[in-house]
């Protein structure tokens, strides 16, 4: 049967890839809770006994920077920079060597968090998802190809808001490389093309107010930056 829809269905998220004229289709966002010892520290956890665990957001959530109007409900706005895995590849119960065959490629982007609405679900034992997944919550810089790029594993991840250093560390800080997180991740769900993977903040999560500008970098990598408005 021929269907026709109701209405226009939605477009494609989609980031541009480095280096060519092609953009890379959003399937799915899958974030990593906790990755980096100090990170989890100060959030009041134990490196040495958490696995990585995993929350979403939708798809539609990613944006490639610049402006965006404060988000809805919350005064206490966090940035939270990340390296961002772009998978290109099916599979699931996959081990390290077949999930880094998946990655097309990297990224540098920004896990915001609305985190009063977070500490509010923590406390109450409900779901993250209005912390985290809300409209246009995961900025993220243009696509590094692996072609370009390879794998990189170690190089400076930082990011700044309004010229400041809010958050700096190396991504050879990371508790689970990205590799282990797609096998973690590939025994939970099906991996698929067009999926993103954040991989879980350094320390120095802090504050977005209305009118700060951020930028967000990793080395090799790419940045990504952008501005919050808004009464
Ligand atoms: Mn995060």
């Amino acid at each position: 049967m021929n269907e026709t829809h109701a209405f226009d269905p939605p477009a494609v998220p989609s980031l541009p890839i480095r280096a060519t004229d092609l953009v890379f289709p959003v399937r799915r966002i899958y974030c990593v809770g906790r990755n980096y010892a100090a990170h989890t520290r100060e959030m009041g956890g134990n490196p040495d006994r958490e696995f990585p665990f995993f929350f979403s957001k939708p798809a539609d959530a990613v944006t490639g920077g610049g402006e965006m109007s404060f988000p809805l409900a919350t005064e206490d706005l966090h940035h939270e920079v990340e390296l961002v895995i772009a998978v290109a590849g099916h599979g699931s119960g996959l081990g390290p060597e077949a999930c880094r065959e998946l990655i097309y490629g990297y990224a540098v982007g920004v896990d915001l968090t609305r985190r009063d609405l977070q500490r509010e679900a923590r406390d109450r034992g409900r779901p993250w998802d209005m912390a985290k997944g809300f409209d246009r919550s995961a900025p993220c810089s243009a696509i590094a190809p692996v072609s370009e790029v390879g794998h990189p594993r170690s190089g400076s991840i930082g990011l700044e808001v309004n010229g400041r250093a809010r958050q700096h560390a190396d991504i050879s800080d990371l508790i689970w490389s990205p590799e282990e997180i797609l096998v973690h991740l590939s025994k939970l769900v099906a991996l698929a093309p067009g999926d993103l993977v954040f991989t879980g903040t350094p320390a120095g999560v802090g504050q977005l107010v209305r009118g700060d500008a951020y930028r967000a970098w990793i080395t090799g990598v790419g940045e990504v930056a952008g501005r919050v408005i808004g009464s």
